[in-house]
């Protein structure tokens, strides 16, 4: 039998924190994949029996230990405020305690309806589901903070979206699923009282040593600064950053219509349902910063002071700008070879992007060109390379300058440069083949993004852009 190292200590918190409920089984389970390592670096023991698995990480079996429970939070979901919210279609089965001590919550997605499930079905089809699994495992693979997946089933039921498609769980692994919006659920209820037992579980999870609201709200404003510059370093649109849809572990949460660009473009939006571009691609830092001011603003009722506090939250709100500056420009000036978060390694890679928008580069290919032997060849990943070359001696000069050698312009450059990414089309037709039955595009894409940081010739149709009539432009939650 699969072992689970459980310890739930969220489960310890007040009832209004929760309700208690099983997931829904479903009618047949089976596995689609179960991630090995990561619950081995859990203390998983999963055994080899993968019918069982199929019914544990279906839901249909609640493993020894367990406590399973839907999570309340409440959240602005594109600005606009819902006052209740939570786990509408997940029920999560506990926490786990690492042989290292790292805690961690196992969450099934997709498990059946809960108290929150409003008008939903407490479902997901197979689609959100492999994109999760894929493109979390990859954010994980560079070495982003993400939530992870464990496990994929599908369940042998149908679930109507614009059609019926095959139905699917998601176990999710997340150092919490603590949200802006768990704390705006109960200081919208000036529940002073939850507000304060959620803080000392938050710090003590995920900050500890902060000093009350104010040393957790700088603690995430740093994690976000850091989070949303490395999304951008590699062309990551999240997509539908609301605040509930921010965790305040710093790790990135809810792949819904998420999408990494292929040409780059600064106003690039994916999702169906971001009409007004609010979470496009070079929105993403001021929307981190609007978030951080409601997570602030949800903290006021632990104040004593509520006009002093006003005015030291706001300035430390403020200064979300400068630590965002500071960790884009680290993560600009490592694409390029550069040393430290200089101002003007910063300019020369905005020049690049302006330049890079003009003439249609695809932006995976050109930064990971750039970090080879010949970095003109990025012209080949551009449309109309034409204002390429001009930087590329502005570049060089610079490097020069820091006296930067080609070996370690190019060792620096190819370990943040991925030279694979998922791009969208075939993220697209993975879920298609999977659809139809077939998993071995699933599986093919999520073992080369296992290794994204090196070229290899058996991986060159997963790397290239896609042709026009490939390109995937609009994305799904
Ligand atoms: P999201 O846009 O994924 O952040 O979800 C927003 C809210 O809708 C959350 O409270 C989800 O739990 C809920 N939700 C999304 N899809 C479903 C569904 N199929 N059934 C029930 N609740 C859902
Ligand atoms: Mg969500
Ligand atoms: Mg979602």
């Amino acid at each position: 039998m699969p072992a689970f190292p459980f310890d739930n200590s969220y489960a310890t918190l007040p009832d209004r924190f929760y309700t208690r409920l099983a997931p829904t089984p479903v009618a047949e389970p089976e596995l689609i994949a179960v991630n090995e390592d990561l619950a081995a670096r859990l203390g998983i023991t999963l055994g080899d029996d993968r019918e069982v698995l199929a019914q544990i990480f279906a839901g249909n079996e609640v493993p020894e230990g367990a406590a399973p429970l839907a999570q309340v939070y409440a959240g602005h979901q594109f600005g606009g405020w819902s006052p209740q919210l939570g786990d509408g279609r997940a029920v999560m089965l506990g926490e786990v305690v690492a042989p290292d001590g790292a805690r961690f919550d196992v969450q099934l997605k997709g498990a059946g309806p809960t108290p929150y499930s409003r008008n939903g079905d407490g479902r997901a089809w197979l689609g959100p589901v492999l994109r999760e699994y894929i493109v979390s495992e990859a954010m994980a693979a560079y070495g982003i903070p993400t939530t992870r997946a464990l496990a994929a089933v599908s369940t042998g039921e149908t679930v109507l979206r614009e059609r019926a498609y095959p139905g699917a769980v998601l176990t999710r692994v997340a150092s919490s699923h603590i949200r802006v919006g768990t704390f705006q659920f109960f200081a919208a209820r000036i529940d002073v009282e939850a507000l304060q037992a959620l803080l000392d579980h938050t710090i003590a999870r995920h900050y500890p040593g902060a000093e009350g609201p104010l040393g957790l709200l700088n603690g995430v404003m740093q994690a976000q600064a850091e989070l949303v510059a490395r999304w951008m370093g590699l062309g990551f649109i999240h997509g539908v950053m609301n605040t509930d849809n921010m965790a305040l572990s710093g790790e990135t949460i809810d792949y819904g219509p998420c999408a990494f660009m292929d040409t780059y473009e600064a106003m690039k939006v994916f999702s169906s349902i971001d009409q007004f571009g609010r979470y496009a691609y070079a929105q993403q830092p001021q929307i981190a910063a609007w978030n951080i001011a409601q997570l602030a603003t949800a903290l006021l009722p632990l104040m004593p002071d509520r006009e002093a506090a006003i005015e030291t939250f706001t300035e430390a709100v403020n200064g979300f700008a400068a630590r965002f500056d500071a960790a884009w420009q680290g993560v600009l000036s490592a694409k390029l070879g550069l040393e430290g978060a200089r101002e003007e390694n910063a300019a020369l890679a905005f020049d690049l992007l302006a330049r890079m928008e003009q003439g249609g580069a695809d932006f995976t290919r050109s930064f990971r060109a750039l970090s080879g032997p010949e970095p003109e060849r990025a012209a080949e990943a551009w449309a109309a390379p034409g204002p390429l070359a001009a930087w590329l001696e502005t570049w060089r000069a610079r490097l020069a300058e820091e006296g930067v050698s080609e070996a370690e312009r190019m060792a620096r450059m190819q370990a943040v440069n991925p030279a694979l990414i998922p791009r969208n089309h075939r993220v697209e037709e993975a879920i298609q083949a999977a659809v139809g039955g077939d998993y071995a595009p699933f599986h093919r894409l999520n073992a080369a993004l296992r290794d994204p940081f090196n070229d290899r010739p058996e991986i060159a149709d997963l790397q290239a852009a896609p042709a026009p009539s490939e390109a995937v432009t609009r994305t799904f939650c």
